[in-house]
């Protein structure tokens, strides 16, 4: 064997150890989140903490590093696309950013989050921003420092954390796709409002058996293309999709009685990732080219099934019928147009995971809208109550009652997770692209998704981005597969196609 493909070999060796570590790890997160007894929990975070830290010496030993180098010096990388050169070049990224970070900086990251969640809950639960503010403080300062351990182009520290979540991604251009798509949502959201045509949304809180949900639910992710026989789907306080390898993907939900929509469409979007994770080459398992782009392709995929598919009319002319099998007392009754009306009930409202496909994507622009100045210093921790409750008001026409309601509602900034927020409308943005590249390829989704064939699409997301691993960058990646870069237009047309026949708007 040459000599640079010993060293190739061995690298692929190392990382894949390391992320089989890290999937050890990942069931260990999912158990403690579904089966864990209480009383378990300190021993729980023992056993985390220390897989955490080996899998850090792994990923940051200095044998990756070496063969990186002499990887990147042999000059047979070849073409940048090819499965060397992108494995280099990706495993060449994550090295450099675990690497760059102080050792002390990680620790210190790691104790103030653990802090500073538990701050956060006690402050939500009172409402209490003068009791979080230390804390935020806090944390602000340490990302700021980890921005500058971590470096940035073009002078914007922000960027040097949106990299984590969104690899390649500019907060320039983040907001340069932003600020037409809030600017054409706030009338939109104010014209609904205005809009004397309500649907019945009452319909979705009569009562639902859980048992009957699940099976319903399971039998939609089953119709979707989701391999049951490689994954599962349990109960868990927050909904997640966590995939420990491959032939093992696991997606949670939580059923409320008296509340449709919250399990139904959680599993769906849940599933989408789950889709993802069981697309991706299963040989390339730990290498970049068996990973996940970004989160926000990631979020693409599962606002794809969820919204694009999951929430559209074709997809309940084929499953109505069975939903009224499966809930006869709530269902027999109504009709699709109200079923399908209530479904995509679009209302502002103050917290951002109950919002709807039109009005979630204002929320996340608040909060980027807050999360760079904050990095940069130009705004201060002690004015985000007052920033936010003003901006707040501007896009929704509604002040928060309290911050409970308002600043205080997500755990992301106690958990040091500055620069995740953005890559959750950038997931709604990819989704209508992604979509609407589909459709011309294989023409009327609608007549497929009313016949209960979803392999089609499934199999065109396999072909165009789950197989391809890290082989592009999201921006490119978007460039190829649809033709056009990152842009708020084909959103915009699916939200107007969606809400102005609902909503009567012309
Ligand atoms: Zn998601």
């Amino acid at each position: 064997m040459p000599k640079i493909e010993t060293s190739y070999q061995e690298l692929l060796k190392l990382l894949r150890e390391a992320a089989v570590l890290n999937s050890c790890a990942s069931l260990l997160g999912w158990d403690e989140q579904t089966y864990l007894p209480q009383a378990g929990s300190a021993h729980r975070a023992e056993q985390l903490a220390l897989l955490a830290g080996l899998t850090h010496d792994r990923s940051t030993s200095p044998r990756i590093g070496e063969l990186l180098t002499e990887l990147e010096q042999s000059g047979s990388l070849g073409d940048a696309e090819s499965v060397l050169a992108v494995n280099v070049r990706e495993a060449r990224h994550s090295y450099d950013r675990n690497t760059k970070l102080p050792r002390t900086l990680v620790e210190e990251l790691s104790r103030t989050t653990t802090l500073a969640q538990s701050a956060w809950v006690s402050a939500r639960k009172k409402s209490s921003f003068a009791e979080f503010q230390p804390w935020l403080e806090k944390m602000v300062a340490l990302k700021r420092e980890q921005a500058e351990a971590l470096g940035y182009s073009g002078g914007v520290p922000y960027d040097a954390l949106l990299d984590e979540f969104e690899p390649g991604a500019s907060s320039q251009e983040i907001a340069a796709a932003f600020a037409p798509l809030r600017e054409e949502l706030v009338p939109l959201v104010a014209a609904i409002k205005q809009s004397s045509l309500r649907p019945k949304v009452e319909l979705l809180t009569q009562r639902f058996r859980t048992e009957d949900q699940k099976h319903f639910a399971e039998s939609a992710a089953r119709a979707i293309g989701f391999d049951f026989e490689a994954g599962r789907l349990d109960i868990a306080a927050h909904p997640f999709c966590s995939s420990m390898g491959p032939g093992d993907c696991r997606l949670t939900t939580r059923y409320n009685e008296h509340h449709f929509p919250g399990a139904f469409f959680g599993v769906m979007h849940e599933a989408g990732h789950g889709l993802y994770e069981q697309g991706v080459d299963p040989a390339a398992f730990g290498s970049p080219m068996g990973d996940a782009v970004s989160l926000g392709i990631h979020e693409s995929q599962s606002r794809l099934w969820e919204n694009f598919v999951g929430r559209s009319r074709a997809f309940w002319q084929h499953f109505f019928g069975a939903a009224q099998q499966a809930f006869p007392e709530a269902l027999t009754e109504v009709s699709l147009d109200d079923w399908y009306a209530a479904i995509n009930d679009v209302r502002p409202s103050f917290i951002r995971v109950e919002a709807d496909e039109v009005t979630y994507n204002l929320h996340i622009m608040l909060r980027f809208d807050l999360e760079q100045p904050l990095i940069s210093g130009d705004l201060q921790p002690a004015d985000v109550p007052g920033v936010w409750n003003e901006t707040f008001s501007r896009y929704f026409g509604l002040t928060p009652p309290d911050d409970a309601h308002g600043c205080l509602q997500d755990i992301h900034w106690s958990a040091g997770l500055f620069g995740y927020f953005p890559t959750y409308a950038l997931g709604n943005m990819y989704a209508a692209q992604f979509f609407e590249a589909a459709q011309r390829d294989l023409g009327d989704l609608s007549a497929l998704f009313a016949r209960g064939e979803f392999r089609p699409l499934l199999d065109w997301l396999r072909k165009n981005i789950h197989s391809r691993g890290k082989q592009l960058r999201a921006g490119q990646l978007v460039q190829r597969v649809t033709g056009q870069p990152l842009s708020h237009r084909a959103l915009l047309a699916h939200l107007h196609n969606k809400c102005d026949p609902l909503y009567g708007l012309s």
